[in-house]
């Protein structure tokens, strides 16, 4: 890749601000070779290449580089302010701009206050806007007790509500029950917001056996398919009575796949995401005591994890996000290896698309379909409409991605606050060159990233 600043004549009305020029620019028509035109932040012309842009600034790839759309990552717990030892936004934003995401969403618990209010919705944007590199929304939290606050979130531009059906991990933001969700559901259905719910049912769970200890399988029968199975139903049921979106978060078992596309074949508004350490990882190859890898669901069976590729490709499940949850070293590596005790929470933030375009090489999946999973699909869950592709009109959101070239995941080299990772010493295929934001490179100097407000970008 080189980058050139090539002065046209002035007053050139047709010159662009920045030229990126490839054989390989992934597009809405696939991968091919086009020059795109950027103005203004966003992308004002994609043309073949050849065609002869000109270009205040030029970028010309190199035959292994693809400029892809930024991912949008929709689920992140950034855990700022109240948890910034944890994470923090410029921790979180650099580590997503490491990875190639130009847009994340972060989730309302974990931080404290949770944002289960206007007030803390404001506390989260003064802290994020001034140190964030990529763009940043915000979800609500829907928990007992704060209905009345829903309208209120949903006009100060949060994309939608996210609640429990079970302990959510922190004391400050508790679950709701079946009813109260169904009865929230109802009051987002009354003006379009979307609710999306971490279904694990809190009965299955307290009567499976609890153990605790180093023993993976002893975590994992802590935290049976059934749990969740019941919990999607739920979800699915109040969907269905109220009319209202639902969105199924951190799909784990592949049990309930079947009853998910019946459910979007019936027409219930319902859509699904799955993350990295589902599609990668497996259960019988985690070590005792392997606290890295605990997260909840949790990582299951080589069989399950097989049965969401399919679901994956079959479109019964829309899109993959990375559920960032990180804590302290302290909390995930608790004396003696403690799966009871560990926090739950996979970090992946930066690893995402490397993560995922490994797997999908073996499977002979196309890139164009990785970015369909980790951009465009999380970007029309949220009706981010400038983001996750590269046409027209979008925001210049994009990363340079050498697919043939691959690495070596070295845990104290990833830009997420504390050293801690399931994939440390992983090798992965995928190499993010460079991210460019609304068309400036990130430079993890300069924070430029914008807080986003729903039905604004
Ligand atoms: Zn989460």
């Amino acid at each position: 890749m080189s980058i050139e600043n090539s002065p046209a004549p002035a007053g050139n009305e047709q010159e662009f601000d920045l030229v990126v020029r490839g054989e390989r620019i992934l597009t809405g028509d696939g991968i091919a070779a086009h020059e795109v035109g950027i103005r203004d932040g966003r992308i004002a012309a994609i043309e073949s290449l050849g065609h002869g842009l000109v270009g205040r600034k030029s970028i010309e790839l190199d035959d292994g580089q693809v400029m892809i759309p930024g991912l949008v990552d929709s689920h992140v717990h950034v855990n700022e302010p109240g948890r910034t030892e944890w994470e923090g936004f410029d921790s979180a934003t650099r580590a997503a701009a490491a990875g190639g995401v130009t847009t994340i969403i972060d989730m309302p618990l974990n931080s404290i206050p949770p944002t289960v209010d206007v007030e803390a919705l404001a506390l989260k944007r003064e802290v994020a806007g001034r140190k964030a590199y990529i763009d940043v929304g915000f979800w609500g939290g829907a928990v007992p007790g704060n209905r009345k606050e829903l309208r209120k979130l949903h006009d100060q531009g949060v994309y939608g509500f996210k609640c429990f059906l079970l302990h959510s991990g922190v004391d400050e933001f508790p679950a709701l029950e079946p009813e109260e969700m169904e009865a929230d559901m109802a009051e987002l259905a009354s003006f379009d917001s979307l609710m999306i719910v971490h279904a694990e049912d809190a009965h299955t769970i307290e009567e499976a056996p609890q153990i605790g200890g180093r023993e993976y399988s002893n975590f994992l029968a802590s935290r049976p398919r059934v749990a969740e199975n019941l919990a999607i139903q739920r979800v699915i049921d109040a969907a269905r009575r109220t009319g209202g979106r639902a969105h199924i978060l951190h799909l784990s078992s592949s049990d309930s796949l079947p009853v998910i596309a019946a459910a979007k074949a019936e027409g219930v508004r319902l859509t699904v995401e799955t993350c990295p350490h589902y599609l990668t990882l497996l259960a019988e190859e985690i070590p005792d005591g392997a606290t890295a890898f605990k997260c909840c669901p949790p990582i299951r069976e080589d069989a399950n994890r097989e049965l969401l590729w399919q679901g994956l490709i079959d479109g019964t499940i829309d899109f993959i996000v990375s559920d960032h949850s990180p804590s302290t070293v302290e909390l995930k590596y608790p004396e003696g290896g403690d799966f009871g005790t560990a926090w739950g929470g996979v970090a992946s933030l930066q690893l995402g698309l490397s993560l995922i375009w490994t797997e999908a090489k073996k499977r002979g999946i196309a890139l164009e379909q990785v970015l369909s999973w980790m951009s465009s699909g999380p970007a029309k869950l949220a009706g981010l409409e400038r983001k996750g592709q590269l046409a027209p009109g979008s925001d210049a959101d994009f990363a340079i991605f050498s697919p043939e070239e691959y690495f070596v995941v070295d845990v104290a080299k990833l830009q997420h606050r504390n050293p801690v990772s399931a994939y440390d010493g992983k090798t992965l295929d995928g190499v993010v060159g460079g991210t460019w934001l609304r068309g400036e490179k990130v430079d993890f100097t300069t924070p430029h990233g914008q807080l986003l407000r729903r039905g604004e970008a």
